[in-house]
């Protein structure tokens, strides 16, 4: 359960910002999370984390199960509304938190769920990074041109990340060059494709082989939605049959396709 003070009258209270799962605390990491892609909240803005989102949003593991039960869906939109609202305030504060003792030599995963959506909160994060040179953060993304621009050029040596395959910026991204990672239907196909799974420890997708694979979630629902397809292949399909709508779109009316 997250660490909220809960109550029906009013805003969420944040007793502290970074959380930790049974499966996170046997391998050292903590969590800070966003809500998930879009929505809106309780006092009527609506947002969007995850701005580079594509495919990955139509199966988000974040936007079903436990995700959805009140007192965790206030929990991360209070964690989102304290970032909007006043972000050096927040920064301060996941600084001040990050000073207890249970951190020392932590790694610190940003975002369990949404993604660094604004160049101001990526910087945000960098600048924690620089200031504990003593933790380790990591994280997944799909801004590939954010991290191109702000994080690449010059990245603080104790944050590492991968790219993941799912989003609107997939075409920038260059596995053989990149560190990436792709959900593919089982753990079967990533093998064949020449990926190594994070399955037995989420660092593995940061500290293990480049190419990372997850096995999709066995949900009925997003199988079927996958029909297959791994991420990669699943959003260049989307992105061909977008690129062809916006053909259409722009032919002269009346006009046949060849
Ligand atoms: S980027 Fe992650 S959290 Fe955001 S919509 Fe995609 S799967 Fe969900």
């Amino acid at each position: 359960m997250p660490d909220t003070d809960d109550t029906s009258h009013g805003p969420v209270r944040l007793r502290q910002l970074l959380t930790q799962n049974r499966e996170l605390k046997a391998i050292g990491v903590w969590n800070w999370t966003l809500p998930a892609w879009a929505g809106r909240l309780d006092d009527g803005r609506t947002f969007n984390t995850c701005p580079s989102a594509g495919i990955c949003a139509k199966v988000c593991y974040a936007r079903q199960g436990t995700y959805l039960w009140p007192v965790v869906r206030a929990k991360h939109h209070a964690n989102l509304a304290f970032v909007l609202d006043d972000l050096p305030g927040w920064e301060a504060a996941m600084l001040t938190e990050l000073a207890a003792k249970k951190f020392t030599g932590a790694w610190i995963r940003v975002h369990d769920a949404g993604d660094f959506f604004s160049d101001a909160y990526l910087q945000a994060w960098l600048r924690i990074c620089r200031a504990r040179p003593d933790l380790h953060f990591y994280a997944y993304t799909k801004e590939v041109d954010r991290f191109r621009r702000l994080v690449e050029p010059d990245p603080p040596p104790n944050f590492l990340w991968v790219y993941s395959y799912g989003g609107t910026q997939d075409r920038q991204l260059d596995p053989d060059v990149d560190r990436v990672a792709d959900v593919f239907p089982d753990e079967q196909s990533l093998v064949e494709a020449g990926y190594s799974s994070q399955d037995a420890s989420d660092l593995l997708a940061v500290l293990g082989p480049r190419l990372v694979g997850i096995p999709a979630n066995r949900i009925h629902a997003f199988l079927k939605a996958m029909a297959g397809r791994r991420f990669s292949t699943w959003q260049a399909q989307e992105d061909e049959q977008r690129a062809v709508r916006r053909h259409r779109i722009g032919r002269p009316p009346g006009a046949k396709a060849a």
